[in-house]
C-alpha cells in the first residue's frame, strides 16, 4: 500500500470517464487529477486507500502531446470543465472509449456496434443556459460559479463555455445590486434575497432571458434594473422573477413573477420553434443537439405512417424535431410547465397530430399500454439514473419495432440496454455525441430493435 505523502514517479496509462488521469502505484490504482494520458509525473499520495490511491501532480517530469495549455484562470477550483488541459480531439477519444467500455463492462456487449463521436464544431462558447450563484461580502457584490463539490462561490467574470453576453449582463446585474445593497442568500442561515441570477439564450433568434432567483416577491428597486438593463441589451425580452424562499440548494423555486416581456424566449431547433420558460429543460447546445436529433431520427428510421411515443420528452422537442410526418405523436414528461410548453410548441409549429401528457414515464407507459396504444417507435431520453426495468418490461409489451435511446449517462445506458436483451430487443448500434466539451459529461444514442 502506497504511504499517504509519499512521492511516487508515474506513467498515466488513461484518463477515466470523470477526468481522472489513471495509473499505478506498487500495483494499485491511482487518480491523479489532471494527469494526461502519456505524460510521465512525479506526484504525490494525498488519500490511500486499501484498493485505490488519490495523487496529486507535483511536478510534470515529460508532458504528454494530448496536453494543451489551460486557458481558463479557474480551471483547478471550479467544478465544470475537465478537459482544459487536453486537446479537443484527444478528449473525443476519451469520451468515446469511455461509451465503449461501459458497453462493454457493464453492458456485458462484446462487439457492440459503436459508431465514431460526433464531435463539436467549436468548444468555447457553446453553452446556451447559465446559473450563477451571487455573494455581497461586506457591500461588494459579485457572481461566480461553485468550487467542484462544495458551495463556496469561485468569482469568475467570463466563462468559456458561456456566451460574452452573459458576462456583460451578470456584470450589469452586480452593479445594480451592489448600488442598491442587495442581500445575498446564505445557504447556512437561510437568510437574504438573492440566490442566482440565471440566464438564457435562444441562439436561432438571439433572444435572451434574465431570470433572478429571489426568496422575496419583490426586490428593491427592480423597476430600475428592469429599465437599465433593457436600455443596456436590446437582446434581453425577458425578464423574469423566480421565488425560492426554500433554505435548499435546489436552485429554482416554482413560482415565476414576470417582469418585462412575456416570460419566455423562443429558439429554432431543427428548424422547430421552440419555446424556452425559466422552469421548463431545454438542450444546452444547440448545435450539437441539433445533430443529436438528427442521429435519432436516423435511427427512428421512416416515420410516415407510424405512431411514435417519446418518453421523458420535456417539452417535447425531440418528437417534434424528428416526428414531422408521424402518424400521431405522444410526448411523456413529469413537469407540468414542460408539459404546457410542449403542448404550445405543437401549436407554434401547427402540429395536430400531438398529444402531451403529465405523468411519471413508468405508469403513463402503462396506461398507455392498457388502453391497447399502438408504438411502432418509442423514444426515451431519461435524466442520468436512467430507466426502471418496469419500464423497460412495458416498453417490450408495445409492439414497436425500434427503441430509440437517447441517454446522458453511457453507464445507465449500458446497464438498461443489457436488460432489454432479455425481451428479445438487442442495440443494432450507438453513437456518441459530444454535447458537453470540455466537461467530463458525453451524450449517446443508441438504436435497439426486436
Ligand atoms: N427529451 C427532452 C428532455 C430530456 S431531459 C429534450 O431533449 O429536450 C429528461 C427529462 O425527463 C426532463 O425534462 C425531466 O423533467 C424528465 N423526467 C424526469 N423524471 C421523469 C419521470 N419519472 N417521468 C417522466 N419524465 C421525467
Amino acid at each position: 500500500m502506497a504511504e499517504k505523502n509519499s512521492c511516487h514517479k508515474v506513467n498515466i496509462d488513461s484518463i477515466n470517464s470523470s477526468g481522472f488521469g489513471v495509473c499505478r502505484v506498487d500495483g494499485v490504482v491511482c487518480f491523479v487529477a489532471g494527469g494526461v494520458t502519456g505524460d510521465e509525473l512525479e506526484i504525490k499520495i494525498i488519500k490511500s486507500k486499501k484498493n485505490y490511491n488519490i495523487g496529486k501532480i507535483e511536478k510534470i517530469i515529460t508532458p504528454s502531446p494530448k496536453r494543451q495549455e489551460n486557458d481558463c484562470s479557474v480551471f483547478k477550483k471550479c467544478g465544470g470543465c475537465v478537459y482544459r488541459h487536453v486537446k479537443y480531439s484527444d478528449e473525443i477519444k476519451i469520451k468515446e472509449t469511455g461509451v465503449r467500455d461501459a458497453f462493454e463492462r457493464i453492458g456485458h456487449f462484446e462487439n457492440i456496434n459503436l459508431k465514431p463521436i460526433i464531435s463539436a464544431d467549436s468548444s468555447l462558447r457553446y453553452r446556451n443556459k447559465a446559473q450563477y450563484p451571487v455573494k455581497n461580502e461586506n457591500g461588494k457584490f459579485y457572481a461566480g460559479f461553485f468550487a467542484s463539490r462544495t458551495h463556496e462561490i469561485i468569482p469568475c467574470d467570463d466563462c468559456l463555455l458561456q456566451p460574452e453576453i452573459f458576462s456583460e449582463i451578470v456584470k450589469e446585474v452586480c452593479a445594480w445590486a451592489e448600488k442598491n445593497n442587495i442581500s445575498s442568500f446564505d445557504e447556512r442561515t437561510g437568510k437574504g434575497t438573492l440566490r442566482h441570477i440565471y440566464l438564457r439564450i435562444a441562439e436561432a433568434t438571439n433572444e435572451v432571458m434574465l431570470t433572478l432567483v429571489s426568496t422575496q416577491k419583490k426586490i428593491k428597486n427592480q423597476d430600475e434594473l428592469v429599465k437599465t438593463m433593457t436600455e443596456k441589451f436590446p437582446e434581453i425580452k425577458s425578464i423574469v422573477l423566480n421565488i425560492n424562499p426554500e433554505k435548499t440548494n435546489v436552485i429554482l423555486g416554482k413560482k415565476c413573477i414576470n417582469l418585462y416581456g412575456k416570460g419566455y424566449i423562443t429558439d429554432i431547433l431543427c428548424g422547430t420553434k421552440i419555446k424556452i420558460s425559466p422552469l421548463s429543460f431545454y438542450q444546452v447546445n444547440r448545435l450539437q443537439a441539433q445533430k443529436l436529433y438528427e442521429k435519432a431520427k436516423e435511427y427512428m428510421g421512416d416515420v410516415k405512417g407510424k405512431n411514435v411515443i417519446d418518453l421523458y420528452c420535456g417539452t417535447g422537442t425531440i418528437g417534434l424535431c424528428t416526428a414531422k410526418d408521424a402518424e400521431r405523436l405522444i410526448g411523456v414528461e413529469i413537469i407540468p410547465e414542460a408539459i404546457a410548453d410542449a403542448k404550445e410548441n405543437a401549436e407554434l409549429n401547427g402540429r395536430e397530430n400531438t398529444e402531451f401528457i403529465c405523468g411519471d414515464a413508468e405508469k403513463a407507459a402503462e396506461v398507455l399500454k392498457e388502453k391497447n396504444i399502438k408504438a411502432d417507435i418509442i423514444i426515451v431520453d431519461p435524466p442520468r439514473k436512467g430507466l426502471t426495468p418496469k419500464l423497460i418490461e412495458t416498453i417490450s409489451e408495445f409492439n414497436s419495432e425500434r427503441v430509440v435511446y437517447v441517454s446522458c449517462d453511457p453507464a445507465t445506458l449500458a446497464r438498461d440496454c443489457e436488460i432489454f436483451k432479455n425481451y428479445n430487443f438487442n442495440v443494432i448500434e450507438a453513437t456518441p455525441v459530444d454535447l458537453f466539451p470540455r466537461t467530463a459529461h458525453c451524450e449517446t444514442v443508441a438504436l435497439i430493435k426486436r
